[in-house]
């Protein structure tokens, strides 16, 4: 199997992308360590997985608490040799209605975590003259909509650390990239979908095919979908592609 050998770290692990991530990448024979907060979600994807997988309990935005959890992972598989940056919140609302401590949240969840985790992950890539970096961003992260600034900014913000990184490590082997779906049917969205109905008086039905015809496919993304990209990213062919954004059934053309 094409990554047996290497140690996978994928934050969010537990739910949506980054559950469907974990198991891409273990089917191809990594080994994978889920980080989130909830050990419950971790825990039913890890015994899903089997004894490849090992759950790490943090918030992504406390990197006392992600430094522990990144040892714990180290010292279960060594490593890290793929780092995939997948938790993320969003909270949407008129522009004028979000407040410092939304902006604060999202920023340090969406942005702030990923200098924390890929700190902790990069020197030991450089050492081995190998990694993968992929970090979770957003078709928001290359265009604008409107009741999400916060997060289409987090995004944007993902975006440019991802290029800018990836010029920096690239012929140290380690490439950096971004995937940038549209919407995913994740409890992120059900979440969406419930702030939809609440504010517009829509039924759930209602609500879901709002979102399912902004994409030009009509449907929402499967977690699947969005897994597969990223794990090809991580695949030794990608060594050539760095520095990407990868927008995943999308309307970004
Ligand atoms: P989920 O809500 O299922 O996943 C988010 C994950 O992040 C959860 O597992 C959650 O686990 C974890 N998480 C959130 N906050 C923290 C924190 N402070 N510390 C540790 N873990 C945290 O939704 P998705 O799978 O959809 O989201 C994954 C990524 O995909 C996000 O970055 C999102 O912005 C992005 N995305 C999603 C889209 C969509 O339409 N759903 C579209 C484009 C991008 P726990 O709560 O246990 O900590």
């Amino acid at each position: 199997m094409s990554l047996s050998g290497k140690h996978a770290l994928v934050t969010g692990g537990g739910t949506g992308i980054g559950a469907a991530t974990a198991k891409w990448l273990a089917a191809q024979g990594a080994q994978v360590t889920l980080l989130g907060r909830r050990l419950e979600p971790l825990q039913a994807v890890a015994a899903e997985i089997g004894r490849q997988a090992f759950a790490a309990t943090a918030d992504v935005t406390d990197a006392g608490a992600v430094e522990n959890a990144f040892g714990a992972s180290r010292e279960r598989f060594g490593r890290h040799d793929i780092l995939v940056n997948n938790a993320g919140i969003a909270r949407g609302g008129p522009f004028l209605r979000q407040t410092d401590e939304d902006w604060s949240a999202i920023f340090a969840t969406n942005l702030f975590s990923i200098v924390t985790t890929t700190k902790l992950a990069l020197p030991g890539m450089l050492e081995s003259g190998w990694g993968r970096v992929v970090n979770v961003a957003s078709i928001a992260g290359l265009r604008g909509s409107p009741y999400t600034t916060a997060y289409t900014a987090s995004k944007h913000a993902l975006v440019g650390l991802t290029r800018s990184l990836a010029l920096e490590v690239w012929k140290k082997g380690v490439t950096v990239n971004a995937v940038c779906p549209g919407y995913v049917d994740t409890p992120m969205t059900d979440q969406t979908v419930a702030n939809i109905q609440k504010t517009t008086g829509r039924s759930e039905a209602e609500a879901r095919a709002e979102i399912e015809k902004l994409g030009p496919r009509g449907r929402m993304l499967t977690s699947e979908e969005v897994a597969s990209s990223i794990g090809w990213l991580c695949l030794e062919p990608q060594s050539a592609i760095s520095g990407a954004t990868i927008p995943v059934g999308g309307d970004s053309f």
